[in-house]
């Protein structure tokens, strides 16, 4: 027997139920995904081309890039070959200041291992003019109290891990840095804070810094201005360092308005 579909058998009652609920997931799906907009308009990030293999980012400050020291007060004092400097005849500073950054540093622990503890490989990298230590030291199989191995901020924290490499192999730090700020009255408003990777492994991670690193005494601020210079450290070990860039722009922008 032959079934011929009329118009009326198509759309009948029953027919228009079943597309009803067939459709109903579509509708109820463009409700629940319905895109959401903060209506807060934010300034364009800005383009910055990535260094290759840890060289520096196009707005990064080059602070040695092998070729001079000319960016360190004392830098003359400090062995230049190779692309490299090292560590001799007391502390170098940069001639610029900066507060708040990023900092890119490779260094290397001599690989004719003389003594041991803190007296292996050790150097450091120093925020605030001196004030704030993040301990550079040949921490390879080398013991000494945690918070002044590598990777320490010196005498506050140790470091979460130890990816320390052999002496003799170039290593690399990358740390955040926040400037601590005080009021007119010279009182701490905003302690420092650091975040460190040694070797890509994060070891600090956004640590309220206490004070000054002092070897001698217990940590307590001293008023600053922001912008400090960054210095590295002699310690009486021959620690070579290469490839040091600072990134200032470390601070989020905020909108421009919102609506
Ligand atoms: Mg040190």
């Amino acid at each position: 027997m032959k079934t011929i579909l009329s118009s009326r058998t198509i759309f009948n009652r029953p027919v228009i139920a079943i597309m009803l609920v067939a459709l109903l997931p579509l509708v109820a799906g463009a409700w629940v995904y319905k895109e959401w907009k903060s209506g807060i308009v934010w300034p364009e990030p800005p383009i910055v081309s990535p260094g290759e293999g840890g060289s520096a980012p196009s707005d990064a400050i080059v602070l040695f890039d092998g070729s001079n020291a000319d960016q360190w007060k004392g830098g003359e004092k400090w062995l230049k070959e190779d692309g490299t400097l090292t560590a001799s005849r007391g502390p170098i500073r940069t001639k610029q200041t900066f507060g708040s950054c990023q900092l890119h540093v490779e260094f290397m622990s001599p690989e004719k291992v003389r003594g041991r503890g803190q007296g292996r490989g050790n150097s450091g990298i120093f925020f605030g003019d001196f004030r704030y230590e993040v301990q550079v030291l040949d921490s390879f199989e080398n013991k000494t109290y945690f918070d002044g191995q590598c990777g320490a901020i010196y005498k506050q924290a140790p470091p979460m891990v130890n990816p320390c490499r052999k002496p003799g192999q170039w290593q690399t730090y990358d740390i955040i840095y926040g400037a601590p700020e005080f009021d007119d009255d010279d009182k701490l408003t905003k302690p420092a804070y650091l975040t460190v990777l040694l070797n890509g492994v994060l070891i600090q991670n956004h640590v309220e810094v206490q004070g000054n690193t002092f070897y001698d005494k217990p940590p307590s601020y001293s008023a600053h201005e922001s912008k400090q210079p960054i210095g590295l450290q002699f310690h009486n070990n021959p620690v070579k360092f290469r490839n040091i860039w600072v990134r200032e722009n470390v601070v989020a922008k905020t909108p421009e308005s919102s609506q």
